[in-house]
């Protein structure tokens, strides 16, 4: 067995054995591509609304082998707006969005009850938290969830030289590859096909070819995200960026005291290159952050692995946070891809006509928008009017990313000022507006 692609799957024992491949051309209602949470939703969603669909997904690799089986398990009530999406919205639209980001939490909650999918889903919350002055000051102008001070917050979680927090119920956490699989077997007792080991080769209207087959059908679905950017004709439209996560092994119940952390929030801190945590089922703690954010030419087919730096510097991270911590041993490293688009706006997109669509760009907020983004493509293809097809990702575009080697000098730049922006405020205990000129460099 190849290794497992993060430790999610490593506790269910590795990938499963692959579903058989497409064989041969075949015909279907509506093809998808790629069985991430995008495309298994959007799956299930489908063949629930109705039953009378061929509905057939094909997978390069395994259900949950990208982004969906690796990530930090926070199912986040926000969809990535990016402040043009935001400024070109309007007050209203944008608010409609946030309420549907919200929603998504408890439909998660409700459609992991309703299809028996068991990925310790837990609603406890979630909780920025600042160890420093210039973060303080940003949590306090932040514009989610409630303010706590150093007290109320020690309340909740006893993180090292911590001046305040924010919380915000609008999160859950959940096992991820326990999402992913489940969600997998959910939508084919719903009745859609899943092919693995089956890559899509071109996608156009009417057809996805493979090397097994071509799948003619009225609709086809680009479900790939961070792979996007290696289907041709789409090298520049979703940026893919990596994130590492390690997690430790458990936590013996009196660290716990020490820790508190009894409700299970999730938590990031309000740095510019943010780490974010769960407390997983078995009280381990997984922590994610930024590491080697990009590949030169957009690569996704190389596993960027976790290079021993970027270990250390999540392992000195959870230490700052847990000062208890400091001997707990890691039991696992690794890495994924999610996608990002060029004004850091996700979209949802369905073209009558060629019956082409697509949904992601999530920016390292898919777990819950990938829900949202299914259930508004249902009503799409279906050609429902609904409150999900009027929100404002719905057909928004943004511009390509920049060619190479300019995409790649960006990245560097980006997550050089934004790291550099750190080091000077735990240094001066001031804000640094190297962070603005990151921001502003981004696009986001
Ligand atoms: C380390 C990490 C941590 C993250 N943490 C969080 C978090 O805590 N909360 C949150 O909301 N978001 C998080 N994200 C982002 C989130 O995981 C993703 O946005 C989301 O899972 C995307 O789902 P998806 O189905 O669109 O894409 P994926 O899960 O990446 O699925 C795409 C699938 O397409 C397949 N594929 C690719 N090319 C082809 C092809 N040519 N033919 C057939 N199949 C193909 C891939 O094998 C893959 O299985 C994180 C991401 C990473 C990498």
């Amino acid at each position: 067995m190849t290794d497992p692609p993060s430790w999610w799957w490593a506790q269910l024992g590795g990938l499963p054995e692959p579903r058989p491949p497409l064989e041969g051309d075949r015909e279907a209602d509506v093809c998808i591509v790629g069985a991430g949470y995008t495309g298994l939703w959007t799956a299930l969603e489908l063949r629930r609304a109705d039953p009378s669909l061929d509905v057939v997904v094909l997978e390069r690799e395994v259900a949950g082998f990208g982004a969906s089986g690796r990530n930090g398990g926070w199912v986040l009530g926000e969809v990535s707006i990016g402040s043009r999406m935001r400024a070109a919205a309007g007050n209203g639209a944008v608010d409609a969005l946030d309420r549907a980001a919200q929603q998504t939490v408890d439909e998660v909650s409700d459609a992991c009850a309703r299809e028996a999918i068991a990925c310790d889903f837990f609603k406890g919350g979630s909780l920025t938290v600042a160890q420093t002055a210039p973060q303080l000051a940003r949590l306090r102008t932040a514009a989610r969830g409630e303010m706590l001070d150093a007290e109320q917050a020690a309340a909740r979680v006893r993180i090292g030289g911590m001046r305040g927090a924010r919380f915000t119920p609008n999160c859950a956490r959940v096992q991820p590859a326990k999402l992913a699989s489940g969600l997998a077997a959910a939508a084919e007792r719903r009745g859609a096909t899943i092919h693995e080991r089956t890559p899509a080769l071109a996608l156009e209207p009417h057809a996805v070819r493979t090397p097994h087959g071509t799948v003619r059908a009225r609709w086809v679905i680009r479900a790939t995200e961070g792979y996007t950017a290696a289907l041709p004709g789409l090298k520049r439209t979703l940026l893919p960026l990596w994130s590492s996560m390690i997690v430790t092994e458990p936590i013996d119940a009196a660290t716990w005291e020490e820790i508190g952390w009894a409700n299970r929030e999730t938590i990031d801190d309000a740095a510019h290159v943010y780490c974010y945590l769960q407390r997983t089922a078995d009280d381990r703690i997984a922590i994610g952050g930024r590491g080697r954010p990009y590949l030169f030419g957009s690569a996704t087919d190389r596993d960027n692995g976790v290079p021993d730096a970027t270990v250390r510097h999540l392992r000195a991270r959870l230490t700052r946070l847990f000062p208890p911590l400091r001997d707990t041993a890691i039991a696992h490293a690794w890495a994924g891809v999610f996608g990002v688009s060029r004004d850091w706006a996700a979209a949802v997109h369905c073209d009558r006509q060629s019956g082409m669509c697509w949904a992601g760009g999530y920016a390292g907020e898919g777990v819950a928008a990938a829900n949202l983004a299914a259930r508004t493509l249902r009503d799409l293809v279906l050609g429902h009017d609904t409150e999900l097809t009027h929100l404002p990702w719905v057909a928004h575009r943004a511009r390509d990313w920049e060619p190479e080697p300019l995409r790649w000098l960006a990245v560097q730049a980006v997550y050089g000022g934004l790291r550099a922006a750190d080091a000077i405020e735990d240094r001066t205990g001031r804000p640094s507006r190297l962070a603005l000129a990151a921001a502003a460099l981004s696009g986001r």
